[in-house]
């Protein structure tokens, strides 16, 4: 089956194979190995040049595991958290703070909106008490790919910290971690890393380390600065998902062999031709080109085909696509873009969703 979905994604056979290498216990000096293979690959990739100013910490769990870690670990006794929210994922964002009772008035725009700087920069001014901002970098609802580029420059600016959900972004997207001060970026193996779903982690810069041991525990497996003392001596706090980071790893040296900015240019190229095949068939984008990503579209429906029908047909073909969400259901369909899929695979799926439209 080829997955059109934003993750989990087809992994190549190589990373299929990694995940049955021996059985080894995670407390056994064969596991650190794997720990730091895994953290030395990670800043290489992400934060190049800058490697000794970042942590990667692993945890076991899906993207939003290292999402609520990072935002719940990041907030001092009496200090809040501004969220900028324009789509399902910044909502998640507001809902994990909300829970607490940790947010201020969140910046909220419509799903199809760019977030606005300068809007930020009053809010921040207005609310001292608010300590960090938190904005996710390619808001997969829609495929849009935030500002976090200026959205950092403000933060940075206004000396507070920046905590970025790039779940869906990493590898897909360019992205200069260390060059916008960013404090707190989540990733996960299971989207453009192309690895399997069950580890995700969090990308910290050290100077902000020392000053999150002070910080509250709010919640027991997910604090972050446990997983950094632990990941300081080589191990980890609670059984990891051993088979599923030695497919990690292995998408890891993938990515690196390919190189991301490549890896970011064959992501943007099927992108393209997904766009301007499905634009010949006439079917329309949710955005506007400024805003598009490169791993995912959001599309409105064919007219007269129910998003069920075009689903159905496309999977009796071999092909999964993604609904939309919220008040996108039934309206829109989406075609993500990312895994170790070829030119040619994309080919076939738009000569089966061509032959989907004509059934009706
Ligand atoms: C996929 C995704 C997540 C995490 O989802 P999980 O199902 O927990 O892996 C978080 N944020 C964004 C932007 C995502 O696309």
């Amino acid at each position: 089956m080829i997955l059109l979905n934003p993750g989990p994604v087809n992994v190549s056979e190589r990373v299929r194979q990694a995940l049955l290498k021996a059985d080894i216990c995670h407390r056994e000096s064969e596991f650190t190995d794997l720990l730091h293979d895994i953290q030395a690959k990670l800043l290489k990739a992400f934060v190049p040049g800058a490697e000794a100013e970042y942590a990667a910490v692993l945890i076991t769990g899906s993207g939003t595991a290292a999402v609520e870690s990072a935002l719940m670990s990041s907030i001092p006794h009496g200090k809040r958290i501004l969220i900028i929210n324009n789509g399902v994922y910044g909502e998640r964002l507001s809902g994990m703070v909300g829970l607490h009772r940790l947010g201020v008035s969140e910046l909220k725009y419509d799903w199809t909106a760019k977030p606005d700087p300068e809007r930020l920069r009053l809010a921040l001014r207005q609310h001292p008490e608010v300590h960090g901002v938190a904005m996710v970098h390619h808001e997969t609802t829609t495929g849009l790919l935030n500002p976090v580029k200026d959205i950092a420059e403000v933060v940075d600016s206004q000396n507070r910290v920046f905590i970025v959900d790039a779940i869906s972004g990493l590898a897909g997207e360019t992205i200069d971690i260390a060059g916008s001060h960013m404090y707190m970026v989540a990733g996960t193996a299971g989207k453009c890393i192309q690895g399997f779903p069950g580890v995700s982690f969090v990308l910290v810069r050290k100077g902000f380390l020392e000053r999150m041991r002070t910080y509250p525990k709010r919640s027991w497996y997910l604090h972050l600065t446990h997983y950094v003392d632990d990941q300081g001596r080589g191990t980890v706090p609670f059984t990891p998902a051993v088979q599923v980071y030695y497919a990690f790893n292995e998408a890891l040296d993938e990515l690196l062999e390919e190189g991301v900015a490549k890896r970011i240019q064959r992501y943007k190229k099927m992108a393209a031709l997904i766009r301007t095949r499905m634009a010949a068939l006439g079917i329309k984008p949710v955005l506007p080109p400024d805003r598009q990503s490169n791993s995912i579209t959001a599309f409105y429906l064919p007219e007269g085909i129910s998003y069920d029908t075009l689903h159905d047909r496309l999977k009796a073909a071999g092909y999964v696509i993604y609904a939309g969400q919220g008040n996108l259901e039934n309206k829109i369909f989406r075609v993500a873009n990312m895994g170790a899929l070829t030119e040619a695979q994309f080919t076939g799926f738009l000569d089966a969703f061509e032959q989907a439209c004509k059934a009706a």
